[in-house]
């Protein structure tokens, strides 16, 4: 019989799963019992979406599917919507 150390998902820190803990009714998940980021309330902030912001999604995405970096991306994006203008343009 050990103690369980979980890790917050919110601030990344590890906590005894016997410590105490927050719980989210939103998705039902469990965070430590110290996040001040956190107030959670009936629901977490990314029950709230308060989390989910594009820089948040985008930093997840190119971790995730391997993207080409921000710098990158930003660039891709620049050419494509100044070849788009071009071809409108043409039409
Ligand atoms: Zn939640
Ligand atoms: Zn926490």
């Amino acid at each position: 019989m050990g103690v369980d150390w979980k890790v917050c998902q919110l601030c990344e820190e590890t906590y005894p799963d016997c410590g105490p803990t927050q719980f989210c009714e939103g998705c039902k998940t469990t965070f430590c019992g110290y996040c001040k980021e956190a107030e959670i309330g009936e629901t977490c902030p990314l029950c709230r979406y308060e989390m989910v912001t594009p820089d948040a999604v985008l930093a997840w995405a190119i971790v995730k599917y391997k993207l080409p970096p921000k710098k990158e991306l930003e660039e891709l994006y620049r050419k494509d919507m100044l070849a788009k203008e071009t071809s409108d343009e043409t039409q």
